[in-house]
């Protein structure tokens, strides 16, 4: 009897406009038993059409201020004057029922956990360059031309921690880059440490 692997953790941050909401929505598409997307809590407020509790729990500061207190996420930070950060207990759940887990989350929180002994792996989705990610954040129309700017010198500074990932996927088509995290997924899967339950069992079977 195979035994069953608990379920793998992976970081995801990109720059705001690269386009990670974009793969990660047509990855859950196609994986909606295995993998399952973290609902963070934050401070900002909701955009057109985004949903409390689908697209984040919305917070107000005292909220968000008494969840850190009560010691209820995996990570939190402070991103263009909001609150954003992981409630830890879903997180938990999942993993232990096999389902792999994805962290949406800017850098400072995506630090905190690769210097906490949380087991996870780190990708960072690249835009195709400066330019398509301006063209990106102003297409989709949903900031202010301050905020804009605002994000895309942020972007500058994010760039910079890129190469602390493990892995690095271009959001060229989005289709290129789902296969890739796909791919990302499956190694993860295979790695000889967290199989080790598995070759006991076939060594005594
Ligand atoms: P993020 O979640 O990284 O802030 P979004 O997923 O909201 O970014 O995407 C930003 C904008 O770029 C959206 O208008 C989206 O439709 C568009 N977009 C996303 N991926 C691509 C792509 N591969 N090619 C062209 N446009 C894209
Ligand atoms: P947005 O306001 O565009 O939804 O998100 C802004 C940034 O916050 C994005 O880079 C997004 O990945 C990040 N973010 C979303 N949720 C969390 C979270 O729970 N923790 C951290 N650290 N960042 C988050």
């Amino acid at each position: 009897m195979k035994s069953k692997q608990k379920g793998n953790l992976f970081i995801i941050s990109a720059p705001s406009g690269t386009g990670k909401g974009t793969v990660i929505n047509a990855l859950l598409d196609k994986h909606k038993e295995d993998v399952f997307l973290s609902v963070s809590a934050t401070t900002r407020s909701p955009r057109e059409g985004e949903i409390n509790g689908v697209h984040y729990h919305f917070k107000s500061k005292d909220e968000f201020e008494s969840m850190i207190a009560d010691n209820g996420f995996l990570e939190w930070a402070q991103f263009c004057d909001n609150y954003y950060g992981t409630p830890k207990k879903v997180v938990d759940e999942k993993l232990e029922k096999g389902i792999n887990v994805l962290l949406e989350i800017e850098i400072q929180g995506a630090m905190k956990i690769m210097e906490s002994d949380v087991d996870a792996t780190f990708i960072f989705i690249l835009p195709p360059s400066f330019d398509e990610l301006r063209k990106r954040l102003e297409g989709r129309q949903t900031e202010s031309e301050e905020v804009i700017e605002k994000r895309l010198e942020t972007a500058k500074d994010e760039l910079t921690y890129a190469e602390k990932y493990d892995y690095v996927v271009v959001n060229d088509i989005v289709e290129n880059a789902v296969s890739n995290i796909e791919s990302i997924l499956n190694a993860e899967k295979c790695k000889t440490n967290k199989n080790l339950k598995l070759i006991e069992e076939v060594q005594k079977s």
